[in-house]
Formats: C-alpha cells, structure tokens, sequence
C-alpha cells in the first residue's frame, strides 16, 4: 500500500482487506467444520451409535413378534433375514422349543450368547414389566452388547424372546468410517481455501480498478472512468463516483471562469479608478471642471466595485440559506406595478417601450423586497439584452390558484446550450460576449436563491435572436382579512405567523 508519500509501506498482511477477511472467515469456518468432524468421530460416534441400535432392536423385536405371532411358518426366513441385516443375534424360547439365529458373525463360536441368554431371562422373571434391557460392556465376552428380552403373546406364558446386538461397529468398519472422515476433512478444507482465494480476487477486483481510477481522479484526470463490473453494489457505486466525477469536472470548469471573471471584474474599475487618480495629480488637478468630472468616475468606477461585492455576498448567504427573511401576504401585481415604474425614467431617457400587463390582484406570502429584486433584474436583463428592439412587455397571469410573472423582450435571446447554465452564478452567454454590455452574471443566480427560498417555480423560454421570456410562479392567497378561508390559505397565514414569531423572537 502506498502512503502520501509515494513510499510503500513494509508488506504486512493487511487484516482489515476484504481478501485476508474472506480468506480467514472460510479457513475459520473450514476449521470448526473439522473439529467437528473430528469430535464426532472420536467422541460421540459410539454414544450415537449405542442410542440408535437400541432404538433399532425394540422396533425389531415388535416386527418379529408381530410375525410370529400372525404366521409361525414364515417366521423362519424372516428371523433369519432380520438377523443378518441387522447383525443381531435372536432366540426365540418356547415351552417345546429354541429357535436360534445368529447374524453378528462373532468368531466366538456357538453358545457363545449363552450366558447373556440365561442372565436377561432371569432378569425378565424377576422383573414385573414384560419387557427388560441391560448393557454389558464386560471384555471377557464378545465385546459391549446389548441384551434385550421380552414375553411373546403367543398364548403361551412362557415364550420369551431374547435379542443381542452388539454395540460398536467392528474395528474394521470403524477404521473405514474414520478414514473417510479425514479425507472429506482435508477436501472440505482444500475446497474451502480455494473458495476463498477465488471469491476474495473477484470481491476486491472491483474494489481495486475503483481505488486506481480514483487515484487518477484526485490527480485532476477528469477522464477516468469509473467501472464497478461484478457486483450490482460496485456498479451503483461506480456510477455514483462517475457523477461525482462529472460534477467535479463542471465545478472546477466553473471556478476556471469564476476566478477569470471576478478578476477581470474587479481590475477593470481598480484600472480605472487607479487611472484616472493619476489624472488627476497629473494634468486636471488644477481643473476644478474636469477634477471633478474625472472624480465622477472615479465615484461611479468605486459604486460598481461595491455592487459586485454585495452581489458575491448575497450569493454566498443565498447560497448557504444564510439569509433573514421578511415574510408578509402582499399584492404580486401591486409590487410589479411599482417595478414597472421604477423603469418609467429610462423609458423614456432611453427610447424603452415597456408595457405593463396586470391582471387581477395575486395576494402571495413572501419577502415583498427581495420578490421586487427579483423582478427588477429580469426587467433590467431585459432592457440590457433587449439590442435595438426596445420593446418589453411585463405580463401577469392568475389561474385558480397561482400567479405568474412574465417578462418578455424581444432582444438576443438565449443559445439553446446555454439556457440551462444562466441560473449559474458567474455564468454569462456567449451571446453577449464582445458586445460590451455590463454585468457580473450574479443577477439570476441571487434570483434563483430568492426563488427557491420562496418554494417558487421559474424558468425561461428564449430563442437565439429572437428575445426571451423568463418568468416565476407562485401560490396565491386570500386577501388578509378576507373572510372565508380555505386550508391552502391557512397553511400559508401559519408559515406568515410562524415567520413573524421567528423575527419577533
Ligand atoms: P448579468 O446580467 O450581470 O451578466 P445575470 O445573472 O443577470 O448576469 O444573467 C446571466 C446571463 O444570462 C447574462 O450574462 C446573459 O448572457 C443571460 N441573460 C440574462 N437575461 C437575458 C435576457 N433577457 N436576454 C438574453 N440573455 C440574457
């Protein structure tokens, strides 16, 4: 692994990577599954083994007595079958006979069963219930047993049948049976460690080419591509850093042209202010006429430098919903009317011909002020980007409950690229590049801020050369103090009162 430094660090196996954890939860895992093998082989084989051969010799005692009570001349090939597929030893006392079958191929030779037989039925007597076990572990006899004897219900109180089934498998078996435990160990654990080798290269494969093409990102290679093939949780996350890529690609883009811009900005009024102070000293300080028309300048150059820094301001706080909010229910048509006049002068200074379009009183909850600059920079845009057409018109449309604001020019509209980036702060069209017009590219991005503070929909429709609509909507109310009220315009007095109480305290 690489630190900061470029230097490697000393090659220790890394305990926190997805493959040492794969790798180590299956040789984990293998490893309990052997001890348990391993456990169930020497320590609790015998005991189940002893368990179920007990249960095995009463459901066959019931199976023969059932046969040799309903059909006594089948019963010879039966008991002889039992006995050797289960490798039991039986004998079945009547009062005029023995029947003897021997399936446990003990190399103990006959009447070795004997003593077994003659001790379980005296057990049997002695006992009151129709049915006695007993296990013999003694080393004398044919190894540990099981000695089983009850009364048969033939009609004849004393036939008795006794079985004895030998307890352990024979040495032989058990060897095998041990055996193949260990093989399937060695390949469980094999089988596992191979797993895992191969499911933590395909985990970590992705994770890998994600780390190397974001390595090549954080060096400012916007091109990468980020490919997360494998896994559906890699892929989303490839296609998350691929626009987060993106995004970075814009911003930094923009900065580019924000740093130009702004410095652009800024040296052109200090030029010009730095300039015409040197006049002054120069050649018009004696001039008392041209001094002050030279101060003039200097003024006006110092005033924009001062709008430009409090248009970078309202941004910012915009931006960072640090802005105080003064929310009241008011006439929208009322407020664009004084807009309206407030452009009245360079009406008719400069040859405007604005027209105002109202329609019926539109009551809104909002910022009266700031919805007023909102207005005013799209008039303001208008009569800049309006060229020779001179003709704006500022419209207003009530619908059941909405009004929207219309401000309509007819000047060099918007490239159709471009129209989605004029919202961005600093970003002014090429469109009115080289054409000298004055501007910051602020104006509709502390707009956008007003707007989206106030829940509006905005938006523009423009068109190269042929002039541009932009334009707002809001959600209407009732008039203040109008009687009826419905829930919209009770929602909207709580979001007034609850502004008020926000200001008030
Ligand atoms: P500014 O006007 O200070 O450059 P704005 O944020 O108000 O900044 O506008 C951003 C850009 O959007 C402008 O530079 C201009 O290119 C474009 N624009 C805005 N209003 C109009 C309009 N009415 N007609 C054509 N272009 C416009």
């Amino acid at each position: 692994m690489a630190d900061h430094t470029g230097k490697h660090k000393n090659s220790k196996i890394d305990t926190s990577s997805i493959s040492t954890t794969t790798l180590l939860s299956f040789v984990i895992f293998a490893l309990f599954l052997v001890i348990v093998v391993w456990l169930l082989a020497n320590f609790f084989l015998n005991s189940y083994f002893e368990r179920t051969r007990a249960q095995e010799v009463m459901r066959t005692a019931e199976a023969l007595e059932v046969q040799f009570v309903q059909d006594v001349t089948a019963f010879d090939s039966y008991a002889i079958n039992t006995a050797s597929t289960n490798g039991i030893y039986i004998q079945i006392d009547t009062s005029d006979s023995a029947l003897i079958y021997d399936g446990t191929r003990t190399v103990q030779g006959a009447n070795a069963f004997d003593s077994d037989v003659n001790f379980i039925k005296a057990k049997l007597n002695s006992d009151s219930s129709d049915v006695v076990t007993e296990t013999r572990r003694d080393s004398t006899g044919p190894g540990a047993r099981l000695i089983y004897a009850s009364y048969i219900h033939d009609g004849n109180p004393d036939s008795v049948m006794c079985i004895i089934a030998p307890l352990y498998p024979d040495q032989v078996t058990l060897r095998i049976l041990r055996n193949l435990l260990t093989y399937i160990s060695v390949v469980v654990l094999l089988v596992s460690f191979l797993l895992a080798i191969a499911l933590s290269m395909r985990l970590s494969a992705p994770i890998k080419a994600l780390t190397r093409s974001a390595t090549e990102l954080s060096k400012g290679n916007y091109d990468v591509r980020f490919d997360g093939a494998g896994f559906t949780e890699t892929k989303e996350l490839a296609r998350a850093l691929n626009k987060a890529s993106y995004e970075m690609e814009k911003t930094d883009f923009y900065q580019r042209e924000i740093i130009a811009n702004v410095s652009h900005d800024l040296k052109t009024p200090l030029t010009m202010i730095r300039s015409y102070a040197e006049k002054i000293i120069d050649i018009t300080g004696d001039n008392p006429e041209k001094r002050n028309s030279d101060l003039n300048v200097i003024i006006s150059e110092t005033e924009r430098l001062n709008r430009l820094v409090s248009d970078m301001l309202s941004v910012s706080n915009l931006q960072s919903n640090n802005v105080e909010m003064h929310m009241e229910t008011f006439d929208l048509v009322e407020a664009a009317e004084s807009v309206y006049d407030s452009f009245q002068v360079l009406a008719s200074s400069e040859g405007f011909d604005i027209n105002f379009h109202p329609c019926k009183p539109a009551y809104v909850v909002g910022d009266r002020t700031r919805l007023m600059q909102v207005m005013t920079n799209f008039v303001s845009n208008a009569v800049k980007y309006s060229g020779d057409n001179k003709y704006v018109d500022i419209r207003l449309n009530k619908s059941a409950k909405k009004v929207t604001f219309h401000c309509i020019d007819h000047g060099m509209g918007i490239p159709a690229d471009e129209i989605g980036h004029v919202w961005d702060k600093y970003y002014r069209t090429s469109a009115n590049h080289g054409r000298g017009i004055e501007g910051t590219g602020l104006g509709l991005a502390i707009v956008k801020g007003i707007l989206n503070l106030h829940n509006a929909k905005y938006g523009v429709e423009s068109e190269e050369g042929k002039g541009s609509d932009f334009w707002f909507e809001m959600e209407t109310v009732r008039k203040p103090g109008a009687k009826k009220t419905d829930s919209n315009t009770l929602s909207m007095q709580a979001i007034t009162e609850d502004t008020d109480k926000q200001k008030n305290g």
